[in-house]
């Protein structure tokens, strides 16, 4: 798929035309930012890992009849998506305490939550990514109430298969943040984001050892060595890619096989 021009460039992403006007390029970059873009860092192998992780999340959902903007990867860092107008909103979904709930309604950390919560922030940098009602959404138009409902009940499913999905890799499912938008192709609202340990709060389920964004935010270190392990428990790094460091295997012991 050949590569046109440059359509938005945002924290950790590029978006490039393709050749079909319904299709775009989206490229995974090394940087992370925190804090409203106050904390910046280039974490090497960081696009990498998370062009792969969200590969296998975005496809796995597809599976289960969840419709989202991929269509494939296509390299080491980019994947081919269906162009959407996004929504500019973020749904968090919540399970366990934490971040900035914690802070803005005095929460203990940790605490988890009866059944899960869905949060609304508007989509503004300048004004920090606003939580905002159902009604705010309504009344300035950024979606309907059906398409809120209908969103709402994708976000519990995604939440449920995902939660699923890493316990069976020993991992808590913390909280993370959902994008959604129109298809260009047919108006049809989809899942269009990453799903990725930058947009996950993932914890080790023993250890409670935090395997996402939150080691770069907290300066925990290690972190793209939690990404990798992320992605070598859910299967999908099998290579040693650009320079992150190979995943030392023990060697097989030789077994003696005596002759009769
Ligand atoms: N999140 C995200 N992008 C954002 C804000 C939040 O991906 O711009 C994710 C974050 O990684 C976490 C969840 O949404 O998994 C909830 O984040 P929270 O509201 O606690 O924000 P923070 O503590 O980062 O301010």
């Amino acid at each position: 798929m050949k590569k046109g021009k440059k359509l938005y460039e945002g924290k950790a992403k590029i978006i490039f035309a393709s050749a079909d006007k319904n299709l775009v390029i989206q490229h995974f970059k090394d940087d992370a930012t925190a804090f409203n873009n106050q904390k910046k860092a280039n974490i090497e192998g960081k696009g990498i890992l998370n062009n792969r992780i969200s590969e296998h999340i975005l496809s796995a959902l597809k599976d289960v009849g969840i419709e989202n903007h991929l269509v494939k990867r296509l390299n080491m860092r980019e994947q081919l998506i269906e162009l959407v107008e996004i929504i500019p909103i973020e749904f968090v979904v919540r399970n366990i305490v934490t971040g900035s709930l914690t802070k803005r309604l005095g929460i203990e950390d940790g605490t988890v939550l009866n059944k899960p919560l869905i949060e609304y922030c508007y989509k503004n940098d300048e004004l920090g990514d606003p939580l905002v009602a159902r009604e705010h959404i309504d009344a300035f138009g950024w979606a309907s109430i059906s398409e809120l409902n209908l969103i709402t009940e994708n976000c519990l499913r995604i939440n449920d298969f995902l939660q699923g999905m890493f316990k069976g890799i020993n991992i808590k499912l913390i909280d993370f943040k959902l994008e959604f938008g129109k298809r260009k192709s047919d108006g049809k609202i989809i899942l269009a984001d990453e799903i990725s340990p930058d947009t996950c709060r993932l914890w080790d389920s023993d250890t409670d050892k935090k395997l996402d964004k939150d080691r770069f935010r907290k300066d925990l270190g290690d972190v793209v060595e939690a990404y990798q392990e992320v992605a070598r428990r859910l299967g999908i790094l099998h290579e040693y890619v650009n320079n992150i460091r190979p995943i030392k295997f023990p060697k097989p012991t030789a077994v003696k096989i005596k002759k009769k």
